[in-house]
């Protein structure tokens, strides 16, 4: 079967290779590969910037956000063969630590834990692949290929999740306006969750043209270019990892106000910053900044749940490229307009 791998740690490397069908031990069902979203993190493991390959292995199957069809589960596995499906991307650590051990992988303590198609595991960007039935996620059938969005869903879940857990350190904390930076598919996503928990939403991007500004729109946001103005939102959803926009955020929080950074930076960037002055801000308004990393299962389920109640049509525009194997080089190209692009294993 093909897949997408690389040698880790080395830039380009990326090649679709003829690979062994997958083991046994990655897990009892065996699932059809129909569609594999791309992701920042994907375009930093072909950079040769992140990434590690299984043990003993030189190379890695790349690809975490899955959509696939189980082909073979065992009887009573809570998966049938037909079922539309999505992996979990992390595995706990085996030690395990005290949030592994709880199912919390995604706050992982000791860093051991493993990912696929990231850390240690391959991936599941190859023709077929295994998991084993506890990490795999029922996707609405209805849903059809926009359900590779599930993962990037699963993210902005868990920072919703936590945002309103932390706002609960509050009894009278009654947040009603939410600020959304980046409008690339983690941050529609991010603002898709905020519209269906009601926040009056604004969302924050460069784009001045392209399909950016509509959607946000769609969904009952501002979009704002340029500047803030004189915002001051309860939540912020930092999706742009842009140490400029994490900054004027900061300074853009209302009193009490939550801000989450989901956003990867690239780092090497100095700005220069009056911490004294930031954190009598802070202080002196009760601000949380924190960072959201990954989901566990409790979050992979709400977004099942927020994708399949999500208008399709506007789901479908988040989808702006998708790529046959034929033509698999174009789906790690970035290009203006640019949303989410996915490679197209249906026709392999
Ligand atoms: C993935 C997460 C993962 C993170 C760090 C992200 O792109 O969506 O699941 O934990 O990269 O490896």
């Amino acid at each position: 079967m093909r897949a997408f791998t690389v040698i880790p740690g080395h830039p380009n490397s990326i090649s679709l290779d003829d690979v062994p069908p997958p083991p046994a031990n990655d897990g009892a069902v065996v699932v059809r590969a129909l569609a594999l979203g791309i992701c920042g993190t994907d375009r930093e493991i072909i950079a040769g910037r992140y990434g590690w390959a299984p043990p003993g292995q030189a190379r890695l199957i790349i690809g975490h956000e899955s959509l696939g069809r189980v082909e073979e589960a065992p009887a009573g596995c809570g998966v049938n063969p037909g079922d539309l499906v999505a992996g979990i991307v992390r595995r706990p650590d085996p030690v395990p630590c005290p949030a592994c051990a709880a199912g919390e992988w995604d706050m992982c303590r000791n860093g051991l834990y493993t990912e696929r198609g990231i850390k240690q595991r391959n991936g599941y960007g190859s023709e077929h692949f295994r998991v084993e039935p506890d990490f795999l996620i029922a996707v609405d059938p209805a849903l059809e290929t926009l359900g590779v969005l599930l993962e990037p869903t699963s993210v902005v879940a868990k920072a919703w999740d936590h945002v309103g857990r932390i706002g609960g350190r509050s009894a009278a904390w009654k947040p009603r306006v939410a600020l959304i930076t980046g409008a690339g598919p983690v941050g529609l996503l991010a603002a898709l969750l905020g519209s269906q928990l009601g926040y009056e939403l604004h969302v924050f991007d460069r784009a001045t043209d392209g399909p950016k500004p509509d959607l946000a729109r769609a969904l009952g946001a501002t979009y704002h270019i340029g500047d803030l103005g004189t915002l001051k939102p309860d939540v912020v959803i930092e999706c742009t990892g842009a140490g400029t926009v994490v900054l004027d955020v900061l300074r853009h929080t209302a009193p009490d106000g939550i801000v989450c950074l989901t956003g990867v930076s690239s780092g090497g960037r100095t700005i220069k910053l009056d911490i004294g002055g930031l954190n009598r801000e802070m202080v002196l308004e009760n601000h949380v900044v924190f960072g959201s990393v990954n989901a566990n299962r409790r979050h992979y389920r709400a977004a099942a749940e927020a994708l399949a109640k999500a208008d399709k049509s506007w789901l479908s525009r988040l989808i702006t490229r998708r790529v046959p194997l034929a033509r698999w080089r174009e789906a790690f190209e970035q290009r203006p307009g640019d949303i989410k692009v996915v490679a197209d294993f249906s026709g392999a």
